[in-house]
Parts: C-alpha cells; sequence; structure tokens
C-alpha cells in the first residue's frame, strides 16, 4: 500500500515560492485505477512525480508498502522507480531512431535480465497491448495512439506494481483515447493504475475512482479507503516488509 502523509511541496525558483502541494493524505489500494482530475497547475504532476519517486516531497511522507521514504537513500529511490513503479508520458517519450522492440527491451538493461528473456518480456508486453506484428517498425511510422501503447508496453514490461500515467490521452483523438483507457483498465485489474487527466467523461468510464484535485489539495474522492481497508492494507505491508528482511538479512 502506497500513503501520503500531509505531503507538502514548495517549489522555490528565482526568488518565487510556489506551493504545489500543501498537505495531501492519500491511501491507495494495491488494485484500482484512479484518476486524478483538476485545473491546469493544480499540482497533479508535482503529486504524480512524488508517489514515483521522481520529484521529492518538502514535508510529510511517503509510506511504501509500510516503509517510510523518509530515510529512503537515492539507491532505495533508483530501486524503487526501476523496480516498482512505470511511467506513461503524454508525449511518449519514445526514442525516434529504436525500433519499437528495442524501445521497450531498453526498460529492462536495468533490470540484470538476460537478453534473451528480455526479448521475450517485450514481445509479451507488446502482444498485451496489440503490437505484436509492429516489433520492427519505428516510432514515427506510427499513430499517437500506437506510439502511447508502445509506452505502455514499455512501463509493464518490468511488471511493476503500479502505472503512474501523466495525461496519457492529451495529445490523442476520441477514439483513439479509448483504446488507450481500455489497456490501461485491462493492467489495472492486477496492479495500480494512478492516471492524471483532463478528460472527466473518460475518469468516470474507466476508473474505478476519481480524485478532484485544486490549489494542491485534495477537494474530492469518490472511493477513498474505508478505515478497515487502511489496518488490512498497513497489516499486508508488515508482514510483507518481515518476509523480505527474513529472505535478505542485511
Ligand atoms: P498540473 O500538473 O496540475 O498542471 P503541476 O504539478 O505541474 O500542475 O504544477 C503545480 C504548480 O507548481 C504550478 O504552479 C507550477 O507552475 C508549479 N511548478 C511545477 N513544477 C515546477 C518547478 N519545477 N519549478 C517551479 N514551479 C513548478
Ligand atoms: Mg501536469
Amino acid at each position: 500500500m502506497i500513503e501520503l502523509k500531509n505531503i507538502t511541496k514548495v517549489y522555490e525558483t528565482g526568488g518565487e515560492t510556489v506551493n504545489a502541494l500543501r498537505g495531501i493524505d492519500l491511501q491507495f489500494r494495491e488494485n484500482d485505477f484512479v484518476s486524478i482530475l483538476g485545473p491546469s497547475g493544480c499540482g497533479k504532476t508535482t503529486l504524480l512525480n512524488i508517489i514515483g519517486g521522481l520529484d521529492q516531497y518538502t514535508e510529510g511522507d511517503l509510506v511504501i508498502n509500510g516503509t517510510s521514504t523518509r530515510e529512503y537513500n537515492d539507491r532505495d529511490w533508483d530501486t524503487y522507480r526501476n523496480h516498482s513503479v512505470g511511467f506513461v508520458f503524454q508525449s511518449y517519450n519514445l526514442i525516434p531512431h529504436q525500433t519499437v522492440l528495442s524501445n521497450v527491451e531498453m526498460a529492462l538493461t536495468l533490470s540484470g535480465v538476460k537478453k534473451k528473456e528480455r526479448r521475450e518480456r517485450a514481445i509479451k508486453a507488446l502482444e498485451a497491448v496489440g503490437l505484436g506484428d509492429q516489433l520492427n517498425k519505428r516510432p514515427a511510422q506510427m499513430s499517437g495512439g500506437q506510439m502511447q501503447r508502445v509506452a505502455i508496453a514499455r512501463a509493464i514490461v518490468n511488471d511493476p506494481e503500479i502505472i503512474l500515467a501523466d495525461e496519457p490521452t492529451g495529445a490523442l483523438d476520441t477514439e483513439t483515447s479509448v483504446q488507450v483507457m481500455e489497456i490501461l483498465k485491462d493492467i489495472s485489474r492486477d496492479r495500480l493504475v494512478v492516471m492524471v487527466t483532463h478528460n472527466p467523461d473518460l475518469a468516470e468510464r474507466y476508473s474505478t475512482r476519481v480524485i478532484n484535485m485544486l490549489d494542491g489539495k485534495i477537494l474530492g474522492d469518490s472511493r477513498p479507503l474505508t478505515e478497515q481497508e487502511v489496518r488490512d492494507g498497513r497489516d499486508i505491508a508488515r508482514e510483507k516488509l518481515a518476509l523480505r528482511t527474513r529472505a535478505s538479512p542485511s
């Protein structure tokens, strides 16, 4: 379980102070399709980046599977980013001169997986997003929707527990957006997907929980965790932690 406890984020640039997040308390289920809505500048990207370890919070705590990240060092953050989280961006962020297959395989180079298995897993991830017959194309030869599906394949190839998607359909037409939403819905069956979107209709139709933000705060939450779910989540996290500590004493 991921828990945010009174998270704040202050940006200081050129003598100017921006309070991007003003005390966020949130818990996430291990299995959910969460949409985050809110006007431009309200802190959605900041929140997503903090959950994914791409950006550091100013105050508060992010608790990952029962462990406070206040004591995380650079290596802990690297491990978390590389093994537990997959990112999908509005602008796809694919490498243009590489094939689709290489783009997805590349996400596994840091994971210590051997070349043959990297290839097999990349093909499987691309098949899962319906691109099994496009392996040797280059991103420039594809439509926006196809490129975003490659980006999703790249995000899931490592089998992370969390997928974070920042306006993944922001550059797509309605029909293509629907395809991307179907895929995100599908992959949320066995992991947490947190998606930022500008589209309340898509959020309503596809996600299982909708969170509204305004001015760095949570304004509404359609399905917050019950007290029982929070207790169970913490118990499970504790058990997992104990198992891991026993498996690798250090
Ligand atoms: P959203 O994704 O909802 O549009 P952001 O999280 O990107 O909002 O931004 C929230 C606020 O923080 C905005 O006022 C934005 O200008 C500011 N901000 C975001 N990133 C930075 C940064 N790296 N440096 C300074 N201010 C930033
Ligand atoms: Mg944003």
